[in-house]
């Protein structure tokens, strides 16, 4: 240390008084040092560090090299406190201001916040391989940051900043930077999180609704919907007279390329709802088409020299594919708009009957004039209103908004015989006709992108309810579609996805540098309807947290297995005394499940659920490797409880859980961060065996110098392991 103090830059100008009051600064340095080895406080010494002392003692400050796991982690907290001390904007959940158990606002603050029995034992924590990581804490930082906004932002605005003045009135932030508290205890951080966020590449908070909500009445068994045609939450309920049948309809893809993110994003949304919806006991009938016959479609087959239904099959296929490696559930039926072409001739039949479509050299358009109510679902007035993209507005329309039902032949193109000519559909009719022949003239959910709420639902929504005769504005029952559900944007580093802007990914680019899983676990780490940021970093991230939460998942039921025995023992014995820490582990899988239940129910706040599995996640770990957690009567069945939430969450957020399953996913984590690496597994062992000879002659420079050259690539290599536990891929060093 006395070597560090030495070795720093000198200073020209008032040295003498520079180095008596870097002295002084060492001095005290040394008492706090003394004080926090006292009372066993890591971030008691950390915190201070690096606020008292000069950025020379900071830069060369190293402990104990064999203790280099804690040095990772003090590191990370270190920057943590800093950055908030920097910032000076803590604002204190209720739960900290009111420790005692009182005024527990949302399912994150109990989750995290059981006892103050539990933090005194995460200080004596020792980390395993499973559960180090070099990136944890910003992660952890990240999905508490998360989850804190998204429990803040769903409740009452007024309420939230009444918290706010509260809190910061009963502890000032002086005040903060001297007491413990808990990173996952920092319930709203200003200005970091807004940053941070954005670094994450999520934004995981649903966005604000413009009505009041009718959260007062929902219930753990409720789930709310936002509805785009409402522009509110609503509490989600099937009509009397189907009982518990539900049905929901999502607009599918144009089946002429591989999909992209953006569709990633609409079907991993409501693969969600589909869970959610079936593990409430709904019967739901899902429906998603495919757009068969398109421009798109005909040009591409043109370019190729191939047939319309050849390329159709092949991209229904890759679809398929991409679907299923994302872990989506395969819906009830899967129409093709070319198969219901007679649905659709019969559909604009009656609208030309009822005046709402006129025919014209063969096209059919739909007459926007015709219907009072066109634009309530966009909020679009008549003036506003504009042809949609895919119709070519010309001289021959009522309306320029008119829009296409029926389209004359040209050449080269499929045709279908009609009462107008041969031609073929239009786009947004054949939704129309395949919900009404499939589902029924009214159903419960319609879903897709924020994209397609103008013109494509729009317009489906005055072909249908122009149609029939349901009296959809008159009757709350009878609306062609009961919730209108869309997801939002997705971002490619801030800026808008698009081919010409080059920063187009399709779902099999992606896949070929991350897992499935990876990319579905970032998506679902953002509120369905708050735009996400597709970042490499955001990949990165969620790969770490992934790898974390499955090694976990995995040694914790090794521990299982070989004590089964035991385990069984434990469970058969009705006198057994569960100790404290078993106790509470029990409650908090009994908290998890309602927490996680809460969040998804309230409008899939999938953030927010997989925010609540950190806790869970960290007392598994130290039943698994720490003293007291490893000695703890009741630790097997508290075990037992704290895997089975974790799978239950998982399996609802469509991850796999299966062992072997999960086994995999960690082996393919693994192969992937080598790919991404540049690097063979001899190569890696290569450096590995050049960083042992290193340690082993004390060459310390060196050793470090291998490390943090792979840490640079996402490799962290961990001391002490062997094996396979060796090393774990982390987000990479310089990200
Ligand atoms: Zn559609």
């Amino acid at each position: 240390m006395l070597a560090a103090a030495e070795r720093r830059p000198r200073d020209p100008q008032g040295e003498e008084g520079n180095v008596a009051k870097e002295f002084m600064n060492f001095f005290l340095f040394l008492c706090r040092l003394l004080c926090g080895a006292l009372i066993r406080c890591p971030f008691f010494v950390s915190q201070k560090l690096r606020c008292v002392c000069p950025p020379s003692y900071q830069k060369t400050l190293k402990l104990p090299r064999q203790n280099f796991r804690r040095r990772e982690r003090i590191q990370k907290m270190l920057h943590t406190f800093c950055a908030r001390a920097a910032n000076r904007t803590v604002v204190v959940g209720k739960n900290v201001s009111s420790s005692s158990g009182g005024g527990r606002t949302t399912s994150r603050s109990t989750t995290t916040s059981s006892s103050s029995a539990v933090w005194v034992r995460a200080r004596q924590r020792r980390i395993s391989p499973s559960s180090w990581s070099s990136k944890k804490g910003s992660t952890l930082r990240r999905f508490s940051t998360a989850a804190a906004r998204t429990s803040t932002t769903s409740n009452n605005g007024d309420e939230e900043s009444e918290t706010r003045k509260q809190s910061s009135h009963k502890i000032a932030p002086t005040i903060l930077q001297n007491r413990l508290v808990r990173p996952e205890r920092i319930a709203v951080q200003r200005n970091f999180s807004s940053s941070n966020a954005a670094a994450a590449g999520a934004s995981p908070s649903p966005p604000p609704t413009n009505a009041a909500e009718d959260k007062n009445e929902q219930t753990t068994q409720t789930l709310m919907l936002h509805n785009t045609m409402s522009r509110k939450k609503e509490i989600f309920k099937p009509r009397a007279e189907n009982g518990n049948k539900v049905q929901m309809y999502v607009c599918g893809v144009t089946v002429y390329d591989y999909s992209h993110i953006g569709h990633a994003r609409v079907y991993v949304a409501f693969d969600v709802l589909y869970r959610t919806l079936r593990q409430l006991g709904y019967d739901v009938t899902y429906c998603r088409n495919f757009t068969d016959i398109d421009d798109k479609i005909i040009n591409r087959a043109n370019e190729s020299g191939t047939s319309c239904e050849e390329l159709t099959e092949k991209f229904i296929q890759a679809f398929h594919e991409d679907m299923e490696a994302l872990g989506c559930l395969r819906p009830d039926l899967e129409p093709r708009a070319t198969q219901h072409v007679g649905d659709i001739i019969d559909l604009i039949t009656r609208l030309i009957e009822k005046n709402h479509a006129y025919a014209v050299d063969g096209d059919v358009y739909f007459s926007v004039d015709s219907l009072s109510k066109y634009g309530s679902l966009s909020g679009r007035n008549q003036e506003d209103n504009r042809a949609g993209e895919r119709v070519v507005v010309d001289g021959r329309k009522k309306n320029p908004a008119d829009f296409a039902l029926w389209k004359t032949a040209k050449p080269n193109e499929p045709v279908w015989e009609s009462p107008w000519g041969n031609g073929r559909p239009g786009w947004h009719i054949e939704c129309s006709a395949m919900i009404e022949k499939l589902l029924g003239p009214v159903i419960d959910i319609h879903g897709g992108g924020q994209d397609l709420v103008f013109p494509h639902h729009e317009n489906e929504l005055a072909q249908s309810s122009a149609a029939c005769d349901c009296e959809i504005h008159k009757s709350e029952d009878k609306k062609f579609v009961r919730y209108w559900v869309h997801n939002g944007f997705v971002k490619v580093d801030s800026e808008k996805m698009s081919k010409s802007l080059g920063n187009f990914f399709t779902i099999r680019e992606v896949l070929a540098r991350y897992h499935p899983m990876v990319l579905r676990f970032m998506l679902l780490g953002a509120h369905y309807r708050a735009p996400i940021n597709y970042t490499q970093k955001a990949l990165e991230e969620s790969s770490d947290r992934l790898y974390y939460i499955y090694q976990t998942l995995l040694d914790a039921r090794a521990a299982l297995e070989l004590k089964d025995e035991e385990f069984r023992a434990e469970l058969e014995n009705s006198k057994l005394k569960l100790s404290p820490l078993a106790a509470d582990a029990k409650k908090l899988a009994e908290e998890t499940k309602v927490s996680v239940a809460q969040a998804l129910y309230d409008d899939l706040n999938t953030p927010l659920a997989i925010a609540s599995l950190s806790g869970p996640l960290k007392t598994t770990n130290d039943f698994l490797t720490t003293k007291a957690g490893k000695k703890a009567v009741g630790r097997l069945s508290a075990l037992s409880s704290l895997v089975s939430e974790l799978e239950n969450t998982l399996s609802i957020l469509g991850l796999p859980t299966a062992v072997d399953k999960s086994t995999s996913i960690l082996a393919e984590l693994k192969a992937l961060a080598l790919k991404r690496a540049g690097l063979e597994e001899k190569d890696l062992e290569a450096l590995m065996a050049q960083r042992a000879n290193a340690r082993a002659a004390k060459n310390f420079e060196e050793s470090d110098r291998l490390r943090e050259e792979l840490a640079s690539k996402g490799i962290g290599l961990m001391d002490g392991g062997g094996g396979d536990d060796a090393w774990r891929p982390i987000v990479p060093a310089e990200m």
